[in-house]
Parts: C-alpha cells; structure tokens; sequence
C-alpha cells in the first residue's frame, strides 16, 4: 500500500452523503433509504408523528404536513393498533423492526409491510418507520372483529376517530326471530354457511365499515352513515326466504344508534356504545330498550344524570359485593395474591353483568366513587384474613382525579397495616389523556409501599406509552394475546415480544384469561411468572376469612 492511498481512506456512505441542511436530516435520509415505501414517518418516544413523507394525500386525503403532530397509530386500522404497539415496543428494545404486516386506515384498508429503525439517543429516541408493499400474506391473528368482545373494542376505537375527526359513525344493529328453527332445519355445514351468508350480507351494506356476528341471531355493524338498516333487515330476510319455508321465514328486525353525539364526552360515548352492545348481544332490543336506549343514543346520554344520583347511592349503601379471583405464581400454582372484582347485588337492575354495571358507573362519571369504594370494601376483607393479597381496579379516569387521588391517599395513610397486601390495577388506560396526573397518581401510591400492575397491556393502542412512562411493578397482559397464542403464531410472537419488554422495563408479568393447560404451558415457555384465569380459579371467595 502506498502513502497516498493509506493517508486518504475510501470515503464510506457518511462522507458520500451532500451535506445536509439541518443536521438530523442525514439520520432521516439514511433510516429511509432501506425501504421503497408508500408512507414514511419519524415518530417520536411518544409515538407522535414528527415527519411525514409519502402516499399521505392518497391514502388518508391529507398532505404528509398534516399528519406531523398526530399518533401514528391513526395510520393503522383499528385492529392493528394493538400489533402495530408491540412491534413499537420491539422497536424500542431492538433497534430495528423486521416487516411485519398491518391494515392501513385507509378507505381499502390496504395491507402493507411495517418496519423500522430507531435513531437518536438514550435522552431523544425517535423512530423511523416505513409502511411499504407486503411480500407475503397477512399472517392470522386472535385480534380480530368476528368475535363480540374483538367487535367492541374495534367499535369503541372506530367511535373515538369519528368523535376526534368530527365524522359521523352509526351502529345498525340486526336482530333474526326465528333463525333457530331454520337453524334445525339444516345440517352444521349448511347452518354455518348460512351465517356466514348473513354476516357478508351485512358486510357488503357499509364495505368500509366493521360488522360481526354477536351469537344468538344478533349482527352488528359500524359504519359512517352509508348504510341503511330497513334496506339491510330487507335483504337478510330474502337470503333466508330462500332457505326457509314460507310459513316459518325468519322476521329480522333492525335499530339504528346515531353514534357520535355533539355536546358528549368521547368517555361518555364509548361507555354508552359499550353498555348498548352489551345490552344487545345480551338480550336484543328489548334489552336495549330496558337499558334505556328505546329513543336513540343521545337521548340515553342525556338521561345519565337522572340516573347518577340513584347509581351514587348505590355505591354508598354498597349496592354490591366483591368477588376475589387468584393470581398464581406459574411455577407452583399458588395463589400470589387475589384480584377483587365487583358484582352488583342480584335483583338489582335488569339481567346486570359485572361489566355492564361498570360500565354504566363510568358513563354516569362516577369512576372514583366505585373505585374508592371498592377499595374500601376490599381493605376491610383483607383485615379480616391473616396474610391474603388483594389487588382492586382503578379505572384510568380515577387516576388522573385529584380528590380522587387525596381521598385515596388519605385512606391508605390511615391503615398502613395494608402495605404490600394491597395492590392496584390500573385499567381503561384508553382515557387517560393526563399523562402527568396519572404518574403522579401512580408514584404516590407506589412511594406508599402499595405496588402497582398495568392491566390490559396491549389492548389498547398507547399501551407502549404508559409502559414508557409509568413505572409499575407488574404488567398484565391483555387477554387477547393469551387466548390467540395457541392458535395463532403472530399472537405468540407478540405475546412474547410484550412480556420481554415488560421484563426490560423491570416489571414482573402476569398473563390473564388462563383457561386451557396449553396456553398455561406457553405462558411458561415464554417466561411468565404468574398467571390468572378459570384454568387456576374463577372469582370467589377470599380464601382465609376469619369467620368464614
Ligand atoms: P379485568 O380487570 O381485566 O378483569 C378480569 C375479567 O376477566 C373479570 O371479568 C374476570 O371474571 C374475567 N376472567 C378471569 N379469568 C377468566 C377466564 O379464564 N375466562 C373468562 N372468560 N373470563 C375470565 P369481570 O369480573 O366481568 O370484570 C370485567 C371488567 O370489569 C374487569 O376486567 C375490569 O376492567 C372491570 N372491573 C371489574 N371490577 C372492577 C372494579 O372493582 N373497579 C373497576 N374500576 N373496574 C372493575
Ligand atoms: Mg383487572
Ligand atoms: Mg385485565
């Protein structure tokens, strides 16, 4: 080698590049140049888009400047945000996100390959990401809408974008009279090919819009206003004509909620959305009528105020009781500590699951007053055993409530002889929009000495996000990706990508919703060290009592 050469190094790609005009712009140039991509965007930590470039004006109607400043995760349908979440997550650990497939929220719902780089620093990461064409398959996930529970959740995300945007959204809900006898009439094959007809059916009235079946010849679907609800039951009803006989043709009956009602809080409205599926995949419209949706959507908002007073006072008198459920170490099978779930009193309102009665208590704003009096009631249940754990739920919304927070910590200060026998679970993280109230909530009760668990991870789209800015103690982990692991190998990936990145974060994790032995088993495999579910024990009795 002679002098010249060695004194004057081929130039790599840094020195290649022109130079830039703003000096981050290089790292921008270099992390895009490795995808031919439809959409290009640089988040930040938080998932707030800082960049945007690419096929924005076609896909979402918007130039690329527009969508600076909004979360990502708007970019992506519904159904994915809680996958595009975990590949963020992956993201953050890694450094770099292979492609992994997701819907777009475009009009389509164009499937497209998601990948990223991370770049910056410990003190400002940011991530660039690409969304280019897919070169295999859509692999299956558990998170889907053709289940009630998948449906909801989708409903509740597709209701805040509309709400967000100003757009209207509607829920035509159908209902089939008679759909059992056809059903006699046919064999398996031909019953479910017949579902599967009326569920299509529904489908083809809003093709941009989410439909599913809810069981019990009940359909749902959300659209933004494109479809009819007559025109639908009418065109139900003549695909079983041709199966059925004349004299037993099913009747299909159909209501229409207009969604998105001005003058409403986005909370109120998705409680009120949750409570009315609720109500109708449990008992039709006449269970939504009972529960006071005869008029329509907004006229059961407005009826919310007439009812918090009744609903305050039931919470007083302790219009309920408490159900413990075990959370077992994985590796023994022994109860850790047990989680307190409220149960209305039976014989109050009509048919009330656990579910719809919170619900309602969150759509009435009354929140704290159920998470303040639960916490009560399950404090005084652990007094009266000798070591049992208990952990309570605490919504989102109470979290960031200061004179929630005061008469907690008021509480907590008065029975010290609680600390590390009662837990927290924060749930419905969805509504927390106060980042900085719900720390502060959560610090104070940790520095207590009362841990703290994130509930639901994953289920909802900023999950990532508390996780980064929450520190908590144990994290459990949504249902879905438990329940989809066994059969779907994207939701054991994601399963396992969640609970590696719990552990980096420090928290100890915890898989929910355990019914069969396998999923137990992949919960171990994957290292999770506790476990909930039927599998282990179904909520009852605090075991302990003294008394009992
Ligand atoms: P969560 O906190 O995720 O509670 C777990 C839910 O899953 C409970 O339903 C429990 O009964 C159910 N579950 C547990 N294991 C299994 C299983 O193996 N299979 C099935 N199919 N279900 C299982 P639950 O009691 O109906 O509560 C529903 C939700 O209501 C809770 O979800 C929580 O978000 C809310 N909730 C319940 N009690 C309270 C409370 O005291 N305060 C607040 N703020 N929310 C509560
Ligand atoms: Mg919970
Ligand atoms: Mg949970």
């Amino acid at each position: 080698m002679n002098a010249s050469t060695a004194a004057k190094p081929v130039p790599g790609p840094r020195e290649m590049m022109p130079a830039p005009a703003r000096p981050d712009t290089r790292e921008r140039l270099l992390a895009f140049a490795f995808a031919s991509s439809d959409l290009l965007v640089e988040v930040d930590e938080n998932g707030l888009i800082t960049f945007a470039a690419g096929a924005f004006p076609s896909r979402y109607g918007l130039a690329p400047a527009e969508a600076v400043g909004t979360a990502v995760e708007r970019l992506v349908a519904p159904e994915d945000r809680a996958a595009m979440q975990a590949g963020l997550a992956h993201l953050a650990l890694k450094g770099r996100l292979r492609p992994v497939a997701l819907r777009l929220a475009d009009r389509q719902q164009s499937v497209c390959a998601f990948a990223g780089l991370a770049i910056g620093n410990a003190d400002c990461q940011r991530f660039c990401l690409t969304f280019g064409p897919l070169a295999a398959p859509l692999p299956e996930t558990g998170v889907r809408a053709s289940d009630a529970e998948g449906f909801g959740r989708i409903a509740e995300a597709r209701l805040r974008d509309a709400v967000a945007a100003g757009r209207p959204a509607q829920l035509a809900l159908l209902e089939v009279e008679g759909l059992a006898e056809v059903s006699v009439m046919l064999g398996r094959e031909s019953r479910e090919a017949l579902l599967d007809r009326i569920s299509s059916t529904i489908a083809d009235a809003a093709p941009a819009g989410t439909q599913s079946e809810l069981g019990g010849g009940r359909w749902a679907l959300l659209h933004g206003g494109e479809a009819n609800v007559e025109t639908i039951c009418r065109a139900v009803e003549a695909l079983l004509r041709e199966r059925a006989p004349a004299s037993s043709a099913p009747r299909v009956t159909g209501t229409e909620l207009r969604l998105a009602a001005p003058g409403f809080s986005t909370l109120q409205q998705v409680r009120a959305l949750r409570l009315a599926l609720d109500r109708f995949a449990a008992a039709g419209r006449a269970g939504l009528a009972a529960a006071g949706f005869a008029k329509g959507f907004s006229s059961f908002l407005g009826t919310l105020a007439g009812q918090a007073e009744s609903l305050r006072s039931r919470l007083q008198r302790r219009g309920f009781r408490l159900a413990f459920q075990p959370v077992v170490t994985l590796s023994d099978r022994r109860p850790h500590h047990f989680e307190a779930l409220v149960r209305p009193q039976s014989g109050t309102g009509a048919a009330e699951t656990p579910q719809s009665f919170v619900t309602l208590v969150e759509a009435a704003g009354l929140s704290a007053e159920l998470d303040l009096a639960v916490t009560k009631l399950a404090s005084d249940s652990i007094l009266a055993t000798r070591s049992t754990a208990v952990a309570v739920n605490v919504s989102g919304v109470s979290i960031q409530d200061p004179s929630f927070r005061t008469s907690l910590e008021q509480a907590l200060d008065a029975a010290p002889e609680l600390r590390g026998r009662l837990l927290f679970e924060l749930t419905e993280t969805a509504e927390i929009d106060d980042l900085s109230a719900a720390r502060a909530g959560i610090d104070s009760l940790r520095e207590r000495g009362f841990p703290v668990c994130l509930d639901d991870f994953g289920a909802g789209a900023a999950s990532l996000r508390y996780l980064k800015q929450f520190a908590v103690d144990y994290v459990k982990i949504d249902r879905i990706y438990v329940r989809g692991a066994e059969t779907h190998p994207r939701d054991r990936e994601l399963l396992a990508q969640m609970a590696d990145l719990c552990r980096a974060v420090g928290a100890r994790v915890i898989a929910e919703q355990i019914e069969t032995e396998a999923q137990a088993a992949i919960a171990v495999e994957l290292g999770i060290e506790f476990g909930q579910g039927n599998l282990f024990g179904k909520p009852g009795h605090l075991p302990g009592l003294v008394g009992r």
